[in-house]
């Protein structure tokens, strides 16, 4: 049985990436601080695949505690790097933290690998790296523009980091995933997102002010070029995302990969509207939504949704999960 080295496994997208790996036959092991998260994530992948994943609660940016555990868990397959702070107002009230953790824990976690032999890594990168694209679908060949934070610039210099790493002859290859919009929760309702700050994405803070958390959500502005006026973005089911990342190492264990860093969106391909979500969160729990229509937000991209014919093509990847099963999952989580 291969081994996948899982940071930030117990965050929102690797507990559920945790699941998908076990689900097809890989030992995995966790490495996450609980910075962001608890293990209670780790008990909903139990309940739902019967195995009780190992975390090592290990500050990444700590280097000799990162070694240790490479030192503890021999002939690691694969590295899937989760590990990371990710709200991007937070990264500009705080930018040194945010690129202390996010690019010290990469580089000691590319470290270890080398030193370890560790032949794949694949990283959690953003469509935040393309900020506003000019043309749209966006696609793996679209440049990146200005980084309009500080955490998308942790994500650009991140993918340059990996893309220099990765140009040595030092047997890594590695798969940059540039995420869209992640939401939902695992359908069977024993885990999803839980964030310990305030909710800042779209779905938690629908079914929180559904809920009575939030007295009120606020839909930021009504008069963008679009087709109601609210933003566009591209809702991925975060058990789709998970999926991807199986299919990544596949790929690269495979050696199926084209260079030695490779690039793919991972989104439905189809930009919904906020006003469009909210309509499907309603019409999914017959729960009437308390939102006002507000202002723009600074710093907001107008419309982004991905082409993901890349990651069809190549990783035979194909997502499952529409809108409805999106707002479905969040709403019984
Ligand atoms: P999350 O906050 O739920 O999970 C990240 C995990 O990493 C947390 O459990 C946290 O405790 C851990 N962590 C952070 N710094 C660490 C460190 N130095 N050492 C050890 N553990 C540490 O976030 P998520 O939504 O699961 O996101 C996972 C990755 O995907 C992140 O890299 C994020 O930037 C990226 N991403 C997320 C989204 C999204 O909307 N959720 C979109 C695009 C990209």
């Amino acid at each position: 049985m291969q081994k996948i080295l899982v940071t930030g496994g117990c965050g929102y997208i690797g507990s559920h990436t945790l699941i998908d790996l076990i689900e097809n036959g890989y030992a995995v092991i966790s490495v996450d601080s609980l910075l962001n998260s608890s293990t209670d994530a780790l008990d909903g992948v139990a309940r739902v695949t019967g195995t009780r994943v190992k975390n090592y609660a290990v500050d990444l940016t700590d280097l000799t505690a990162t070694r240790a555990v490479f030192e503890q868990e021999p002939d690691i397959a694969g590295i899937i790097h989760f590990a990371a702070l990710k709200s991007v107002g937070e990264s500009v009230e705080q930018p040194l933290r945010y690129y202390r953790n996010n690019l010290v824990s990469l580089l000691n976690v590319l470290d270890c690998a080398r030193e370890f032999g560790v032949a794949n890594f694949i990283f959690s990168s953003s469509c935040s790296v393309y900020g506003n694209a000019d043309d749209l679908p966006v696609t793996e060949a679209t440049p990146r523009k200005a980084a309009e934070s500080p955490y998308a610039a942790t994500k650009q210099m991140g993918e340059d980091i990996i893309r220099d790493f990765t140009k040595l002859d030092n047997g890594i290859s590695s798969i940059l995933l540039r995420y869209f919009n992640p939401a939902g929760a695992h359908p069977s309702a024993e885990l999803g997102e839980a964030p310990t700050n305030p909710a800042l994405s779209l779905v938690p803070v629908i079914t929180e002010t559904a809920i009575g958390k939030r007295k009120a959500m606020t839909v930021f502005g009504d008069d963008y070029a679009t087709r109601d006026g609210s933003c566009v973005r591209d809702y991925i089911h975060v058990m789709d995302l998970a999926n991807a990342h199986t299919k990544c190492f596949e790929y690269l264990a495979a050696e199926k990969n084209e260079s030695r860093c490779e690039i793919f969106n991972v989104g439905i391909g189809q930009g919904a509207t906020v006003l469009e979500a909210i309509n499907a969160f309603e019409a999914v729990s017959g729960e009437k939504l308390n939102y006002q229509l507000g202002p723009r937000r600074a710093g907001d991209v107008v419309s982004i949704y991905a082409d993901n014919g890349k990651a069809n093509e190549r990783l035979g990847w194909y997502p499952q999960y529409d809108m409805t099963a999106i707002m479905d999952s969040a709403w019984r989580w």
